[in-house]
């Protein structure tokens, strides 16, 4: 762990004195850098309320033992989410065995098929591929299995099993997918096809760059199939794989493999603790960017009052007169009462936000930034206590402003200090 760990937490260990405001400094660090990365907002909220919760049991007055404790808390805690507290099926040597794969289209199943056929291959077992139908298992990867020899069907799934089945294979390996135009008619593919083979496993494999959409896509497999096991792809490329916490937490089950490349052997057993110090280190290389862009110490809560003060005095006018023309949503041909309205909005927004929310904006920000801009916030996130009804483009409105005054104000406050603004700024 040591060496693997943050800038974040470093920042922590040189500080003197561990009190809570180190504590949550250190923490909300580690959530932005989270949520930048894509990780469910409810996943991370629980996560840094457990944190905090491991740290509290501890008696945190002496010196360094404290900083090990939270360093730790950290790194379990990331471990406990991809660990779903249950192991997936585990297939027995010489007694047959169907696993069948799902996911999208292109998300590396074929690929992933072969792999785990070949893995098990060479540690001495009979694997067979099936393909559940025409066109799902591509010429590429059955030249790759003809060429290690192993057995290829591609006409009807459950023919296959049972031709395999007869011929004493002991994993039978049931590819799933194809082309299809809409997602109802692949769920309605996958159930058939789980209902004729009967799998004792089902593996869902998920491309390691989906980001956000992760846990929403895992979550739509789960219900429409068994799901047993992960496997995540692609970890050769730019993505963290960050996505494997959502899937687990959607699937409640395991990461099992991980591809490493388009060949056949690069493939390896999941391990949790090198995977969470390796995302450890990704997310941490995110932690100083937010800073950059928010100079100025505009906090949102100065925002929030100014905005108040706006609505109460009716001068919409002149303060967008200050704005940069292009800004938010909001220019001077919009009619008064819409702005009016705007600005009621963010104001709810903002009302239903915590302060530590108002004056840490900042993360949100970068979240927001990569997320479906029509959700409606949920109000069970430490963000967002209350709920508010409101959508995420509503508060993307309000950012975009937020941070168009911010650079104003920087500006200005180069040439000479904040009191250049016009009173109704501040
Ligand atoms: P399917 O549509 O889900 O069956 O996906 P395929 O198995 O056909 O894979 C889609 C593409 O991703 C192919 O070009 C594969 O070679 C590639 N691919 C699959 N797994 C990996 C991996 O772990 N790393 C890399 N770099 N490419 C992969
Ligand atoms: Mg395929």
């Amino acid at each position: 762990l040591d060496g693997s760990i943050s800038r974040a937490i470093q920042q922590m260990s040189n500080a003197t004195i561990i009190d809570d405001n180190v504590l949550n400094e250190c923490l909300n660090e580690i959530t932005r850098a989270l949520l930048q990365s894509d990780v469910q907002l409810k996943l991370v909220s629980d996560m840094q309320t457990n944190i905090k919760r491991i740290v509290s049991l501890h008696d945190l007055t002496g010196g360094h033992n404290k900083r090990r404790i939270i360093q730790q808390a950290i790194f379990t805690e990331l471990c406990q989410i991809l660990d779903p507290r249950k192991s997936s099926f585990t297939p027995k040597k010489g007694k047959a065995s169907v696993i069948m794969f799902v996911g999208l289209q292109g998300s590396g199943k074929t690929t992933a098929c072969t792999k785990y056929a070949y893995y098990h291959l060479k540690k001495g077992w009979k694997p067979a591929l099936v393909s559940s139908r025409a066109g799902a298992f591509d010429q590429l990867k059955q030249n790759d299995a003809t060429r290690v020899k192993i057995p290829f069907y591609g006409r009807i799934a459950v023919e296959g099993v049972k031709r395999f089945k007869k011929e004493n294979y002991d994993l039978i390996i049931v590819d799933t997918g194809g082309h299809h135009k809409q997602e109802a008619s692949l769920f309605e593919e996958m159930h058939q096809v789980a209902e004729a083979t009967r799998p004792d496993l089902v593996i869902f494999v998920m491309d390691s760059s989906i980001g956000q959409a992760a846990f929403d896509q895992a979550q739509a497999f789960k219900q429409s199939v068994s799901v047993g096991a992960v496997i995540i792809t692609k970890m050769d490329g730019h993505a963290k794989g960050v996505g494997a916490l959502s899937a687990v937490a959607a699937t409640k089950s395991p990461v099992i493999f991980i591809g490493t490349g388009e060949h056949i052997d690069e493939f390896e057993v999941f391990d949790v603790k090198p995977f969470v110090s390796r995302l450890l280190d990704i997310l941490m290389s995110f932690v100083q960017l937010p800073q950059k862009l928010f100079e100025g110490n505009l906090t949102l809560r100065m925002m929030y009052e100014k905005f108040q003060k706006i609505l109460k005095r009716d001068s919409i006018g002149q303060v967008l007169s200050m704005l940069p023309p292009k800004s938010a949503e909001l220019t001077l041909n919009d009619h008064e009462k819409e702005i009016q309205a705007k600005f009621k909005s963010y104001v709810t927004v903002m009302d239903s936000m915590t302060d530590e929310g108002k004056q840490k904006m900042l993360y949100i920000w970068f979240y927001f930034l990569n997320s479906a801009r029509e959700i409606t916030i949920e109000s069970n996130s430490f963000f967002f206590p209350r709920a508010s009804g409101r959508r995420v483009r509503e508060v993307m409105g309000m950012l975009e402003l937020y941070k168009d005054i911010a650079k104003v104000r920087s500006k200005l406050g180069e040439m000479g200090g904040i009191g250049a603004l016009p009173r109704s700024m501040m």
